[in-house]
């Protein structure tokens, strides 16, 4: 028997917690935090408790109250936690957080299959972000142990560090009985990937984020091509712009990213999503064709160093940009009244190599020749401004997806009081989804041809009638047999 319970992205965009359940075999597919549920309870100043993060999470019907799954030290806590795990495995499509952001939650017995770019990706959250993030290792909780001063004394200790099992998958891998295959796909983070997963009732296909208009359409293509082979009976599919026709690509948009930057004089100032290597590449294409050098931030150089040193092939290399080296802590970067050693304690191990690399870059180097320059600027980075000055007949390319919440908007005020003030705005808006259009996914149905299908990951499951007789739409938590 063959069943499929959704505990996320029923209604909603993100939050996939997929439960597939083949003979006793129990495997979900991502685990993942849906912000938008997550952002109604909770805020930047508003955190949950760190003491009962996964307590708090159930009762708030953020994560599924199963047993066997959970981090033993935040587990012990609720009730008597279990030797072994009641899971073999997550399956990981890619490493957006709404896909894998609660995997910091599981237990460390429970093995993650992913591609080498979500191990990347994860691992430079851990390493450069803040925040409860433990994706490829996990620090026990709650230890006690003897002061050094008096041993007759308990001290909280540090605990020690875990590593998760984390499998790095083939295109063909098993987990018991099932046989997983992995396709690369085209969407906005490194290794994004679709499966089919052969049950015994039958192949089941599962998207995870996919899109047909990026620099790997030609992926998505054959993933397509190959699912349809297996003529599955359940199709899993996203639908975030079920309602959207607009298929404007990444070639598009490097197209008209070009034309708007070959004639500006002064500094061209942008935003595009921190970890998408692909839209990063258009910048790094356009700034060389307009004799300029995409300036991006430490996490970027990080996340970059990180994919290399991972193996990740077919992203840009850290020599292709230049790094910007923001003042940091006091301040005292570069001021010869302090020694470089306390220079150097302005910034984080991980960020201090970065320092001396030849293609690292300071604000005044950008401020002396602001045309040779495409300077990335993130939402946190606005404050450096004051040292960057744009001069006059600078642009602000916002390369980001419009607002879609109140908080979203928020920002957006505040960025453009930002771009007001340093006479960026109005900003120029270029950009393209990570996601497929209504177009794509029909086509994809189409194609597939699978027996059933069912929507997750958007918030408009019933447009899916009008693509497939068969549709299944799921209620959250509610196990369906498929045959
Ligand atoms: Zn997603
Ligand atoms: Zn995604």
């Amino acid at each position: 028997m063959t069943n499929v319970t959704a505990f996320g992205a029923v209604k909603e965009i993100g939050g996939n917690k997929l439960l597939l359940e083949d003979k006793g075999t129990k495997v979900f597919l991502d685990f993942g935090l849906c912000f938008s549920r997550m952002n109604s309870f909770f805020s930047p100043y508003l955190r949950p408790r760190s003491w009962e993060y996964i307590k708090d999470f159930i009762a708030l019907g953020l994560l599924p109250d199963l047993e066997g799954l959970y981090r033993q030290d935040y587990e012990s806590r609720m009730r008597e936690s279990i030797e072994d795990p009641l899971y073999d495995g997550v399956i990981l499509s890619h490493p957006h957080l709404d896909h894998a952001g609660f995997i910091s939650y599981l237990r460390s017995d429970i093995p993650i299959f992913c591609s080498q770019g979500s191990k990347a990706i994860l691992q430079t959250f851990e390493e450069s972000s803040f925040g409860f993030h433990e994706y490829t290792r996990l620090k026990e909780n709650f230890k006690l142990r003897p002061s050094k001063r008096d041993s007759s004394k308990l001290t909280k200790d540090k605990g020690s560090i875990i590593p998760r099992e984390i499998n790095i998958f083939k295109p063909d891998f098993k987990i018991d009985d099932i046989n997983v295959h992995a396709f690369p796909v085209d969407h906005s983070v490194p290794g994004a990937h679709s499966f089919v997963i052969e049950t015994s009732e039958g192949a089941i296909v599962y998207t995870g984020d996919i899109r047909f208009h990026g620099r790997r359409s030609n992926y998505s293509d054959f993933f397509v091509s190959k699912a349809a082979e297996y003529d599955p009976i359940l199709l899993l599919t996203e639908g975030t712009r079920i309602s959207e026709s607009t298929t404007y690509g990444e070639l598009d948009l490097q197209r008209d990213l070009f034309k708007l930057s070959s004639d500006v004089e002064g500094l061209i100032l942008t935003n595009f999503p921190i970890r998408d290597t692909d839209r990063m590449r258009s910048f790094i294409e356009v700034a060389e064709a307009v004799d300029r050098t995409l300036v991006i931030s430490l996490r970027q150089a990080y996340a970059l160093k990180t994919l290399e040193e991972n193996g990740v092939k077919d992203i840009p290399r850290i020599n292709e940009v230049s790094i910007f080296i923001p003042k940091k802590g006091w301040g005292v970067l570069g001021n010869n009244n302090y020694p470089n050693d306390i220079q150097l304690q302005d910034y984080s191990t991980w960020e201090r190599e970065f320092l001396d690399y030849t293609n690292s870059v300071r604000a005044e180097e950008i401020v002396a020749n602001p045309r040779k320059y495409i300077f990335r600027c993130d939402f946190f980075e606005l404050k450096h401004l004051f040292d960057i000055k744009p001069p006059e007949k600078s642009v602000y390319i916002r390369s980001v997806t419009e607002p879609i919440d109140e908080e979203m908007e928020l920002d957006q005020r505040r960025v453009n009081e930002w771009l007001k003030y340093f006479n960026l705005y109005p900003y120029h808006q270029l950009h393209c989804s990570g996601h497929a259009s209504s177009g794509d996914i029909k086509e994809m149905i189409n194609r597939i041809n699978p027996k059933q299908v069912m929507p997750i990951h958007t918030e408009e499951p019933l447009v899916f009638s009008s693509f497939h007789s068969n549709i299944l739409n799921p209620e959250l938590g509610e196990k369906y047999e498929i045959k």
